[in-house]
């Protein structure tokens, strides 16, 4: 077992001393190992095959608040190493992303959550990242990011508050435009009214950049916060997906509910039913924007076809279309903030480059997962994953919605 800690510097266990040249002394190495591993301020944990710890450094030891490297060697990590959602929320086995990728010995890169330190369960936002080792061991590593966070919200509530200050002069002159371009308030010439139109677009775009920016800082600075509620996912994507079916229709595209892929052939699907615990807003959020970008990056005579199904331990929704498709260099990119590729066909498009943000910004805060894949040139397929759960599950928890809320209107009429 590897202990470095409380070692005293004997002649068998000497200060480091730099590597030296010798033929018959191997360079000491390790001791710089040791130096640096109880120096940082991340902690790093290692595991076995088994997930019993086998190694831990001085900054995991604080962290974690187990106060000796001797109270955590031989435990499982799983006691150890507590973690809920960055937003507060308790994570089942199932999608824990730190259980996930120990189990699977699949890397797990910077998952943003909160560590349940100690007996106090002091809440540590931390950025924690697994590395599997060819021997089955795992090494895992956890930053503190208070600091980068408390920076991150000043920059959230300083964006929040100039979108909010914005919004009411843009939607003003935006009013004036339109009031300019309807004939009955307004005489103009028609080069004029093309002048107007430009600027009535550009009004249109600020405004709708304002909204996301200001959906995108709710989240952030917790502001709101996933109100979960069971659902039939099924019942409830297929309601949200209606509402985009006249704009689909206008742009001629062929739109539908049921598919997995871009044949609707295989309605059978829609007999499963699969329960959630979700936000209906954050979904709603999530399959608009999907939709609408589906709509706007395919052209007229394409298609768009949606699918919720359960998928083992998951629900999953795709939203596919048979428009433009994205680069495989941009689809690396695309859930950035701000980002929007840059070719011939998207120029001519209008957007913020936010949409994706929200999407997976939503759909992590649930608990779940968003990617995409595409062909450039011939479609895309946007999928998110989130965590299912059973018909029981379900039944429990509409009673717990239902009895919290029969003692919220109680309340309320006293
Ligand atoms: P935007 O407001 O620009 O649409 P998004 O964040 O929603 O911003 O999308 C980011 C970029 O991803 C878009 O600018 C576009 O280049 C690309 N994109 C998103 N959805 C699709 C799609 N269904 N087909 C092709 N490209 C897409």
């Amino acid at each position: 077992m590897l202990n470095i800690f409380n070692k005293k510097k004997t002649a068998e266990n000497p200060a480091p001393v730099a590597p030296t040249a010798s033929p018959t002394m191997p360079p000491v190495q390790t001791n710089f190992a040791e130096i640096a591993l109880n120096s940082i301020h991340d902690g790093v944990i290692m595991i076995n095959q088994n997930g019993v710890i086998q190694f831990i450094n001085p900054a995991a030891v604080t962290m974690t608040d187990c106060k000796s490297p001797n109270n955590a060697i031989g435990l499982d990590y799983g006691l150890l190493l507590k973690i809920e959602t960055k937003e507060g929320r308790e994570l089942t086995p199932e999608e824990n992303p730190l259980i996930r990728s120990i189990q699977s010995s699949q890397p797990l890169e910077g998952y943003d959550c909160a560590l349940i330190s100690g007996a106090s369960a002091k809440r540590i936002p931390i950025s924690i990242t697994t590395i599997p080792l060819n021997n089955g061991s795992k090494i895992i590593t956890f930053r503190n990011i208070e600091q980068e966070l408390a920076e991150e919200g000043e920059q959230t509530e300083f964006i929040s508050t100039a979108s909010h200050e914005m919004r009411t002069p843009v939607a003003t002159i935006d009013g004036y435009l339109a009031l300019c371009l309807n004939p009955q308030t307004a005489t103009v010439d028609e080069r004029a009214k093309g002048y107007l139109e430009s600027a009535k677009k550009a009004s249109e775009h600020l405004g709708h950049l304002f909204q996301n920016l200001l959906d995108v800082t709710k989240l952030d600075d917790g502001r709101i916060r996933p109100q979960f509620v069971p659902a039939e996912m099924i019942s409830l994507v297929k309601q949200i997906v209606s509402d985009h079916a006249a704009k689909a229709a206008e742009k001629k595209i062929a739109f539908s509910f049921g598919a997995k892929t871009a044949e609707p052939t295989d309605d059978h699907r829609l007999e499963q039913v699969v329960y959630a615990s979700v936000d209906v807003n954050f979904m709603r959020e999530i399959m608009d924007n999907l939709i609408d970008n589906a709509i706007k990056y395919t052209p007229a005579g394409g298609s768009v076809y949606i699918n919720v199904m359960g998928d083992g331990d998951r629900v999953l929704i795709n939203v596919t279309d048979t428009g433009i498709g994205i680069s495989s260099e941009d689809l690396q990119h695309i859930f950035q903030k701000f980002y929007r590729a840059d070719n011939s066909d998207t120029r001519e498009i209008g957007g913020t480059g936010l949409g994706l943000y929200i999407v997976k910004q939503r759909a992590e805060a649930m608990g779940g997962r968003v990617w995409a894949e595409s062909a450039f040139g011939e479609g895309t397929t946007f999928y998110v994953s989130l965590p299912r759960i059973s018909a029981e599950e379900y039944n429990k928890r509409l009673i717990a919605v239902q009895n919290a809320s029969m003692i919220n209107n109680k309340g309320g009429n006293q």
